[in-house]
């Protein structure tokens, strides 16, 4: 298989050199812009596999940059921000980001959150259009019966429980905020649905969890949301 076409977008030159010689060692292709404008006419001209993209950008800013880009693309889009970008992080995984990395991040970090988002790309490809039953190593969700499976366990899940691993699930590896989660599962997104939320997970969590201390499943992203891993 070729390797992932990415598109680094980013204003500060040593980061963006940092980025673009790591994916050059590693071997994928990658086209960079160091503007919105210059983004959105790069993702629609070129159609890359991954679009990395700094949400502090000196024309037009990130958020705007994924609104547009979701508007004929449902690619891949990787967030980095500086700390201070807290709150625009929270709005861009809700216009569609799927995931993000704080400045600074290693080398390591970046490669990694790459490869998430390969395997989550491949997974959905091969096993999502075409199967009513979602597997992630020992989890198994009939979503036709609406059962769910731990092993060869039966979990007894309560509604709310079903629906957020449901949910969870069909996003595997894409980070979701818990105001797009309670939204989904309540259709608002108040104070109140969001300390239900984590009531919620710490119970499902029991369910599925070997150790809720360690989750192998569902990683808590803190302040911002929840993940499910691809085991
Ligand atoms: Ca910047």
């Amino acid at each position: 298989m070729n390797k992932s076409l990415i598109l680094v977008v980013e204003d500060d030159s040593s980061v963006l050199n940092l980025m673009s010689t790591t994916l050059k060692l590693h071997k994928y292709r990658y086209i960079t812009a160091n503007n919105g404008e210059g983004a959105i006419l790069a993702a629609s001209s070129h159609n890359p596999d991954i679009i990395l993209l700094d949400l502090g950008l000196p024309d037009i800013d990130g958020v705007q940059v994924i609104q547009k880009i979701r508007t004929w693309s449902n690619v891949p889009i990787i967030i980095i921000s500086a700390r201070s970008e807290e709150s625009d992080k929270i709005e861009a995984l809700d216009t569609g980001a799927d995931d993000y990395l704080t400045k600074p991040f290693s080398v390591e970090e970046l490669l990694a959150r790459i490869r998430v988002t390969e395997r989550r790309m491949t997974y959905m490809k091969n096993d999502i259009d075409t199967s009513s039953v979602f597997v992630n190593g020992e989890l198994r969700i009939d979503y036709v019966a609406g059962c769910a499976y731990m092993g060869e366990q039966e979990l007894h899940l309560t509604p709310i429980e079903y629906k957020l691993i449901c949910l969870l699930s069909q996003n595997v590896g894409k980070v979701l905020t818990y105001n797009y989660i309670t939204q989904k599962i309540w259709g608002r997104s108040w104070d109140n649905d969001i300390a239900s939320l984590r009531v919620f997970m710490a119970t499902l969590r029991k369910k599925i969890e070997d150790n809720s201390e360690c989750p192998q499943y569902i990683q808590t992203h803190i302040g911002i949301g929840y993940r499910m891993l691809k085991v």
